[in-house]
């Protein structure tokens, strides 16, 4: 029997007082927030919410995302964690994939969440900081938590994996407990004196686990930043004397290119990490030495907890390397044959241990073509050195990732198809100076038909969260395609945006 919200039970049992999240001048302590996420376990109860049920929540990184979360969990529910931005039917998806129970909004994002919920045909339950008081304080807190055996479901990302529509990774009570514990004890050496920058989205694997659970196991402190801008983390790390950055590699780049107000001393930290995508060498290096704090960078995936290898802190790093397999994890190269390929070849990353999901909600057929023989096939490429060290080479999937956000063409794809004057349509990554990628995208016109790339981009942005609308659109006669009429995308050559 285990809960993840363990976690938070232990920590307010041994640091009862200290911050544990923070955002400006609000602050909960851990007696404050163990208490809190108590009450919201009993609010989801008498709303008849059982084990087992999925509950949506579309919060910012503000204090409340906690509260939610362990009350979630608290009650035994399941955590189904959305993009804030997400448009109505981008979450009416979500709500029907996975048979929510009930959505949770924060205030400034509930629009679409309620229209969402009410198309679907669940509560919405909005939360103002004051009406969720009113909520907390007309509720007795649950004592303790309700039980879950390790293999129950805890959460549910969504992620298009390598291929087609997005699935709900269902990730375990297990899964999370082992990435947590592991991450806090053994990759960030964490402990109840250090402050974690809490600037990558919570929604997200790598800021849930790394940042939010990590710092909740180590009764540490989360100072968090609703939108990442760079010369506010640099606010934030000042004021709160931040010890453990957290970022994805674009966050490093806006960081380097920012001005350190005078009087500003960030030598709190000790300890940087990236992951989500390739930080770049040079990036690392400049970051090192204008702020003194080692980088060490990480990888995974949603499926994975998501951390799967690390440079770990008390080993040699290697700059441009994704590290080795962390504790309880196993990683090897597989080819197109399943067969693994040797130290300096490339194959794809295959993953084994307590980190890999159940598999994908509802969905055995996804799940036997990504977890083969307890294997999860991460569809990323790369090559391993004779000490076991990692290196990313390409994406074997399209993944786009803007600003630190997934955007997965196929979707893309299919809101252009949806266009009366489209023909074809290939969504594509472009290189970008401040968000690492742009989304493009090419387009062949119907024949006869008219259209400008101002209209397809408005298009396409009324449909899908501003994050994920091509900022550029061209246009072509045909799309090059391979001999089965699938499109090439990697003969598709847009220059790089800026
Ligand atoms: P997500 O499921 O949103 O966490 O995205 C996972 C994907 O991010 C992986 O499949 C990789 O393509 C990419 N990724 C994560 N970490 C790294 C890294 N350190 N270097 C390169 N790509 C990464």
């Amino acid at each position: 029997m285990t809960n993840l919200a363990a976690f938070l039970v232990s920590s307010a049992t041994a640091c009862r007082d200290r911050v544990a999240v923070r955002h400006d001048d609000t602050t909960l302590t851990y007696a404050e927030l163990d208490d809190a996420s108590a009450r919201f376990a009993t609010v989801l109860q008498d709303r008849g919410l059982r084990p087992g049920d999925r509950v949506a929540m579309t919060m910012p990184n503000v204090p409340l995302f906690p509260v939610v979360y362990y009350g979630i969990l608290r009650a035994g529910g399941v955590v189904v964690p959305m993009n804030p931005l997400l448009k109505a039917r981008e979450v009416a998806y979500v709500l029907r994939d996975c048979g929510t129970r009930v959505a949770v909004a924060f205030p400034l994002f509930a629009e679409e969440v309620a229209k969402a919920a009410a198309e679907v045909g669940i509560d919405c339950l909005v939360t103002d900081a004051s009406a969720f008081q009113d909520l907390l304080t007309a509720a007795e807190p649950l004592s303790g938590m309700v039980d879950r055996e390790e293999d129950d479901t805890a959460l549910i990302l969504y992620t298009s994996g390598t291929t087609g529509a997005p699935k709900g990774a269902e990730l375990t009570h297990r899964n999370l407990v082992s990435n947590t514990a592991t991450t806090a004890e053994t990759l960030l050496h964490a402990g109840p004196h250090d402050v974690l920058f809490g600037g990558l989205p919570l929604f997200h694997a790598f800021g849930q686990t790394c940042a939010l659970n990590a710092a909740v196991a180590a009764g540490a402190t989360l100072t968090l930043l609703p939108r990442f801008d760079p010369h506010q983390a640099l606010e934030v790390m000042h004021r709160d004397g931040v010890t453990i950055f957290l970022g994805v590699p674009t966050m490093y780049s806006a960081l380097l290119h920012a001005e350190l107000p005078e009087g500003y001393d960030v030598s709190s930290v000790r300890l940087a990490v990236s992951g989500g995508a390739a930080i770049p060498v040079e990036v690392l290096h400049a970051f090192e030495q204008r702020f003194g704090a080692t980088v060490l960078e990480g990888y995974g995936l949603s499926e994975t907890s998501p951390v799967a290898s690390f440079n770990h802190p008390d080993r040699p790093r290697k700059a441009g390397s994704i590290g080795i397999p962390i504790r309880g994890v196993e990683m090897k190269l597989v080819a197109e044959d399943g067969s693994e390929v040797g130290p300096g070849e490339v194959g794809e990353i295959a993953i084994r241990g307590e980190n890999v999901m159940k598999g994908y909600f509802n969905r055995p057929t996804a799940t036997a073509d990504a977890v083969r023989d307890g294997w999860f096939h991460s569809g990323d490429l790369a090559r391993v050195d004779e000490e076991g060290f990692y290196f990313i080479v390409d994406r074997k999937k399209d993944l786009i990732i803007r600003g630190g956000y997934n955007v997965y063409p196929r979707e893309i794809e299919e809101v252009l198809y949806g266009h009366p004057a489209v023909a074809e349509a290939a969504v594509v990554g472009v290189p970008h100076e401040v968000h690492g990628e742009e989304v493009a995208a090419v387009i062949a016109l119907r024949s006869g038909a008219e259209a400008t790339a101002e209209e397809i981009r408005d298009y396409v942005k009324e449909r899908v969260a501003a994050y994920k609308y091509p900022r550029i659109v061209t246009f072509t006669a045909e799309l090059p395609k391979g001999p089965t009429g699938k499109i090439l995308k990697r003969e598709i050559v847009i220059g790089s945006a800026t």
